[in-house]
């Protein structure tokens, strides 16, 4: 699949790939990605979604998707069939079917049994406290468990009873036999696997014995003969515990594991513990709300899957931690749209303007192009009528010459259309204007405002009577700090955006519109990019959401306050 920046990109995990291949070390390349479903995938499993799927790509090789489903309890198929649509709309495609972890169950116990055997791995009986304390420190090493020189039939016929569900949870543990002293906490005698009486997604009530992710995931890795497991960095401790794991059993290939940075944005949290708090408080509406950083949010709110794509292949494969400008994700969808959505026009808080010296029952059929640099995209007719709406903020009864749009007595330029001039303000007995009366000028159509007649600006409009009424919903980020789950006293939740989402019930569009399919973007010119929303809206009941505006208001606000 190719994608805006044409060249492929090159990175340390390229390098690594672009070696093995050439020595021979493997003729094809197996990644996959690997979520737990235990939640929707965010923007950061975009960039790990990028470059798994992205180096199979660039290797002519394959990516495997494979659920890590070892933990039941936190687990659901709403997220496993979340995860398989977001992959799909970012316009990737895994090889085969879909896999699970859990599939392997039987092979993983297989193999813990083998460690038992081979006196690699025993059943402890600490109770969870005493074993905390037996594992030491970071600064001391932790204390052998007295269970630890268990025999191998003892052993053996415990994990047995494990498996048939004689024990309670917590009760009894398989423990790998590694280094109590060893400096890694992850090598200090890990646990294999725990019991737990839950119900499981894909395996039902099969087993009551789960293995921990530490021992699934590298086996798993091994029986899909994955080649480069590429993870997050906070995996590098759990390496040797990887590596310890695929060779001390008896695996059918040895994959290696490759750690990058995790993709951290700032006004943004992408945990899926703090996600879910936001949903589970009804701070957003759901996963999908638009303001959330999860794939469906950012879908819903308009941003196309070019776009996400070209911004994580932007941002490059770290080796180091650090924090990307959330400006870089909204900058590219900015690009993406500027380039491929048509443009309309939308009013957003809409003030009538009646045309006195306009036939009242004329309607004339104007054209106006799609984009403005884009013939291809074609264009449109635009009914214009003696009433007609502009947005409220673009009238004023008194204005300097910095407001370049409409002040009474003036004149200013309907885009794709007349000049009028104000002539009068009609306002209600509480002094609001609700009305401006106007004159036009009929030999001005189409022509530059430029065309001497010292018109200041340009502002768009919809027929009062052709246009077709919208809710609009403006959204703004989430958070108003740029590190909010950055702060030791400080909750995160303590910097939500009040003024997230503004919802306008009384706009107008221009009728073309009136058919815009679910998911549709548009430039609504002056405003900025809005997207037909993908649930709520209906041709009865038109519903944009705002997408991102035109400019980065947000560098003006931080560059102001410096
Ligand atoms: P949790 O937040 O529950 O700890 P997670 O975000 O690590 O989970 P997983 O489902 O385990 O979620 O992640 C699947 C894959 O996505 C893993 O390989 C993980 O390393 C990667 N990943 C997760 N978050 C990021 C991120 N912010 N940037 C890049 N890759 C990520
Ligand atoms: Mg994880």
């Amino acid at each position: 699949m190719s994608n805006d920046l044409g060249a492929k990109p090159s990175n340390f995990l390229t390098k690594i790939i672009q070696a093995d291949l050439d020595s021979g070390k493997h003729s094809e390349v197996i990644t996959r990605f690997p979520p737990e479903p235990n939640g929707f995938l965010h923007v950061g499993h975009a960039k790990s979604i990028c470059l798994n799927f992205g180096l199979a790509e660039q290797f002519q090789g394959r990516c495997h998707l494979r659920f890590d489903d070892t933990n039941p309890e936190k687990e659901s198929p709403e997220y496993i069939q979340s995860i398989q649509e977001d992959i799909q709309w970012l316009g990737f495609q895994w090889d085969g079917e879909v896999r699970y972890a859990s599939s392997y169950f039987k092979q993983l116990h297989d193999w813990a049994v083998e460690l038992i055997k081979a006196g690699q791995a025993y059943v402890c009986s600490l109770t969870p406290e005493e074993a905390r304390q037996y594992r030491g420190t970071l600064t001391e090493p932790g204390k052998a468990s007295p269970y630890r020189e268990r025999s191998v039939e003892e052993n053996l016929d415990l994990f047995s009873r494990m498996k048939a569900g004689e024990f309670k949870e917590g009760e009894h543990v398989l423990r790998a036999k590694i280094d109590m002293a060893s400096p890694n906490m992850n090598m200090r005698d890990p646990i294999l696997y725990r019991v737990r009486f839950v119900e499981h997604h894909q395996t039902g009530n099969e087993w009551c014995i789960y293995p921990m992710y530490d021992f699934t995931h590298p086996l798993s890795d091994a029986i899909e003969e994955i080649t480069h497991s590429i993870c997050t960095l906070e995996f590098e401790d759990h390496r040797p515990l990887y590596d310890w794991a695929i060779d001390h059993v008896s695996v059918p290939a040895k994959p290696h594991q490759y750690e990058f940075a995790r993709l951290n944005l700032n006004y943004t949290v992408t945990s899926k513990r703090k996600l879910k708090q936001l949903v589970d408080e009804k701070i957003v509406t759901g996963w999908d709300d638009p303001r959330m950083p999860t794939i469906s949010g950012m879908r819903r709110r308009g941003f196309t899957p070019n776009s996400i794509r070209n911004f994580c292949d932007s941002i490059g494969v770290a080796k180091a931690n650090s924090t990307v400008d959330v400006g870089m994700l909204e900058a590219a969808i900015r690009d993406d749209l500027n380039e491929n959505a048509p443009r309309a026009m939308g009013v957003l808080r809409p003030l009538k303007l009646t045309i006195t010296n306009y036939p009242e029952s004329q309607v004339e059929e104007l054209t106006a192009p799609n984009h403005p640099q884009r013939e291809a995209l074609g264009q449109r007719t635009l009914p214009f009528t003696r009433e007609i709406f502009i947005d409220q903020e673009d009238f004023r009864e008194e204005a300097n010459k910095k407001f370049k749009r409409l002040v009474l007595g003036k004149e200013v330029r309907l885009r794709n259309a007349y000049v009028v001039r104000a002539d009068e303000v009609i306002k209600d007995e509480a002094g609001h204007i609700v009305e401006i009366k106007c004159t036009y000028d009929a030999d001005t159509l189409g022509k530059d405002p430029a065309d001497g007649r010292k018109v200041k600006g340009v502002i768009h409009w919809v027929s009062a009577t052709h246009s077709v009424p919208a809710e609009v919903r403006l959204y703004d980020r989430l958070f108003n700090d740029a590190t909010p789950d950055a702060y030791k006293d400080e909750d995160f939740m303590s910097f939500i955006n009040p003024h997230s989402l503004e919802v306008l019930a009384d706009a107008r569009v221009e009728p073309s519109l009136k058919t815009a399919a679910p998911e549709t973007t548009f430039q609504f010119e002056r405003e900025g990019y809005f997207v037909v929303d993908r649930y709520d809206s209906t041709e009865d009941k038109l519903i944009f959401n705002k997408t991102i505006g035109l400019r980065d208001t947000w560098a003006k606000v931080e560059a102001g306050s410096q």
